[in-house]
């Protein structure tokens, strides 16, 4: 079967020492390029999707055609994943349309964007598992806040929470969630850090005490994308305006994953390629007016950015 759980190919990914990358899509064209390469690198893959965020007014008919899609790929190991719930109900609606897997990311108020207290986290985080687990779903958590684009804000480190290692042990025990993510050093969207070149924003040692706490729970990295700077001077040298900025090196990532952890969120990379060779045709070919040869170069772009990830992870050749 293509469908997998969360903890399933967080699974494998322990004993085979790897992290499977998480692809944010937004439409059924993104989720096929997303599938396609990892048919194509023979990687486990993990897709998913942000409540309220795709091309779609019919959120439930989206998610669906999401779920059925997979059905297409029989030869890849596949979980479907609700990235950033940011309710019960988000969580349950996906749950509904056939996920295998739902973060509630409870790290924060909904209403007023401040840090939740750790009880708020627990209460609401241990609601969707107690939902959740009885219907084979696994669940994500959240503990401290990861900066960036989550925040509002442009990300800093400043601006990020650390994840504790004595709560990190606390907040599992108390929800049994499945995966958790920390704020390590990583920080949401497009704009990451403006400070250096190459500067080391990962807390290794944290990944590693937390790890320690916690053998039985997937460590996740959010706002993990590398930002790299060919794609940004495309998008600028077409048109666009892009805040140039760093991201996480493949070199940190590298890092991270031989100290535990299992699953990395790569939304912003392949959303950087497309807008990169999409931005690039339409200024050099005026004339185009065909929507498949638009569609088509953003899409191996995009493709390709996903390949390139799996291999550096790892995942490719485990399916
Ligand atoms: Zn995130």
């Amino acid at each position: 079967m293509t469908l997998h759980t969360l903890r399933e190919l967080l699974e494998r990914a322990e004993s085979g020492g790897y992290a499977v990358g998480a692809f944010n899509v937004s439409s059924l064209d993104q989720a096929i390029a997303v599938l396609d390469a990892a048919e194509a690198e023979r990687s486990p893959v993990i897709v998913q999707s942000i409540a309220g965020m795709s091309a779609y007014d019919d959120e439930a008919r989206w998610w669906a055609r999401l779920r059925r899609l997979i059905d297409d790929y029989p030869t890849v190991p596949v979980a479907l994943h609700l990235d950033h719930g940011r309710s019960y109900d988000d969580c349950a609606r996906a749950i509904e349309a056939g996920f295998s897997s739902v973060m509630i990311d409870a790290s924060r108020d909904p209403a007023t964007d401040e840090p939740s207290t750790f009880e708020a986290n627990v209460a609401l985080t241990s609601r969707v598992v107690a939902l959740a687990h009885p219907r084979g779903v696994s669940v994500e958590g959240e503990l401290g806040t990861i900066g960036g684009a989550e925040a509002g804000v442009s990300g800093t480190t400043e601006e990020i929470v650390f994840a504790d290692p004595d709560q990190a042990e606390q907040f599992v025990a108390a929800t049994g969630v499945d995966a958790l993510a920390v704020a390590v050093g990583t920080s949401h969207g497009s704009v990451k850090f403006t400070d250096a070149e190459g500067g080391q924003r990962l807390r290794i040692p944290l990944i590693a005490q937390i790890k320690e706490r916690l053998p039985q729970t997937f460590l996740v990295l959010h706002g993990s994308s590398s930002v790299p700077s060919e794609a940004v001077a495309t998008i600028n040298a077409h048109g666009g305006r892009v805040r140039p900025s760093y991201g996480i090196s493949p070199e940190q990532k590298g890092d991270a994953i031989s100290t535990g952890i299992r699953k990395i969120n790569q939304g912003t990379d392949s959303h950087l390629a497309w807008t990169a060779a999409l931005r690039e045709l339409l200024s050099t070919r005026p004339d185009l007016v065909e929507p498949g040869e638009q569609l088509g170069v953003a899409l191996i772009a995009f493709r390709d950015m996903v390949a390139r990830r799996m291999r550096e992870f790892g995942s490719a050749g485990a399916a």
